[in-house]
């Protein structure tokens, strides 16, 4: 299994760094960092119900070279932005600019300035594997990556705990790029290990590790590259309609609700139509996701597939947040052989699938959904490979 500390990869990635910061008149770096993608393995739509999130950190990474510099300017370039030099002034005063990606780093700098730690001018360089806008947290990785590289330059990696960067990065997130998310995206960037999926627990942030390492299995994350805009709002709509559904309940969230006694809540005569699929949902993907820990931990590989193919109908028929072009993926792949199971994963409406695959199948299958999918939809579908990597880290030049 491939180790972000010691694979090639990362050799090739500093050179492209070195001649970007070089390029761009920095100098030389006097740091680097990583920080990966994550993709939800199962427990979606459940973490604003209290649920459980089982991400994974992915093979695809945002990395940086950085260099204090003697004054408090920042100037940042990146592969993925060329042309596009973000500069300002540290400085707990900072605010977002209309459609800056330096936007994601001043909320980083704000942050830890807020937090009490002195935060020195540096420039850096940006290239990132981590499809932007693809569902799989670039924003993330870009802020967790400038965090913990900027506590190590400055001796402070020791001073702040992992989850309490997570949340740093949540909050430079919402301040800064206006984005209302959970825990989950920056939790899974900063705190995943490799072989392991991340368990947090969207009640209190606590979290536990959940093994998942075999040679013979990987994920499949496939790309449908398409985003479909809703026009009532999809996401809030559920969202409030699970709250609202909770409120009926006399519970906080629907973490609460016996599973066992699902069908006689789902008779409360208050609940609207609506109601009766979200409540089913997020009741019944809370327990698949809490299963899925356990059969991942007991390879078995059969159980997990049928709760990824479950979780996938329910998000389909009850939480109707998938989309064609995700159901003909999920139903493609579904039949395959090495295929235990396959859903769509994210928020819906377009964006990723994955699937849990026997590793000596991947290339068949690889090759099956891009024709398939090109035919029927006329679309390229992007699909990569990966297991469970490790979260972010910062090393010295
Ligand atoms: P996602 O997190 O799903 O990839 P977002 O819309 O939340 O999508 O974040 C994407 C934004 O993050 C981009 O529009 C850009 O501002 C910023 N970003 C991500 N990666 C890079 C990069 N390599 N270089 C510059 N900006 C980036
Ligand atoms: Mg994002």
């Amino acid at each position: 299994m491939k180790t972000l500390d010691n694979s090639l990869e990362q050799e090739d990635v500093q050179e492209e760094l070195k001649a970007l910061f070089s390029d761009a008149g920095f100098g030389t770096p006097e740091i680097f960092g990583a920080a990966p993608g994550r993709v939800n393995v199962i427990g979606e739509h459940i973490d604003y119900n209290g649920g459980l999130v089982l991400p994974a950190a992915i093979d695809r990474y945002v990395h940086i070279a950085l260099r204090r510099r003697e004054d408090n300017k920042v100037r940042l370039v990146s592969a993925q932005a060329p042309g596009n030099v973000a500069e300002f002034e540290i400085s707990e005063d900072l605010k977002p600019e209309e459609k800056s990606w330096g936007n994601y780093i001043k909320g980083v700098v704000v942050g830890l300035l807020k937090a009490g730690f002195d935060v020195p001018g540096f420039d850096a360089a940006v290239t990132s594997t981590v499809p932007v806008g693809g569902g799989l947290s670039s924003s993330a990785a870009l802020e967790a990556v400038f965090g913990k590289t900027l506590l190590t330059v400055t001796g402070k990696a020791e001073a702040m705990t992992d989850i309490d960067l997570a949340r740093l990065c949540q909050k430079a997130e919402h301040d800064f790029a206006g984005v209302p998310c959970g825990l989950m995206d920056q939790a899974a960037v900063i705190l995943c290990e490799e072989g392991k999926l991340l368990m947090l627990d969207c009640v209190d942030d606590s979290f536990q590790h959940a093994s998942f390492e075999d040679p013979d299995w990987s994920l499949l994350i496939i790309n449908s590259c398409v985003s479909h805009e809703l026009s009532d709002g999809g996401y809030a709509v559920r969202r409030d309609g699970c709250h609202a559904a909770a409120k009926i309940l006399g519970v906080e969230t629907l973490r609460e609700v016996d599973p066992s006694k699902l069908d006689e809540v789902l008779q409360n005569p208050e609940f609207t139509e609506d109601m009766v699929r979200y409540v089913r949902h997020a009741v019944t993907e809370i327990v698949r996701t809490l299963d899925a820990v356990e059969a991942l931990g007991n390879r078995d590989y059969a159980k997990a597939g049928e709760l990824l193919n479950a979780s996938h109908a329910s998000l389909r028929d009850d939480y109707r947040v998938s989309c064609p072009e995700l159901d003909f993926i999920a139903e493609l792949a579904q039949g395959q052989e090495g295929v235990a199971g396959c859903r769509m994963t994210g928020g819906g409406f377009g964006g990723s699938a994955i699937a849990l695959v026997r590793g000596e199948n991947v290339a068949e299958l690889t090759a099956l959904i891009e024709e398939k999918y090109q035919e029927k939809f006329g679309i390229e579908a992007k699909i990569f490979e990966t297991r469970p990597m490790g979260g972010t880290r910062a090393w010295f030049a």
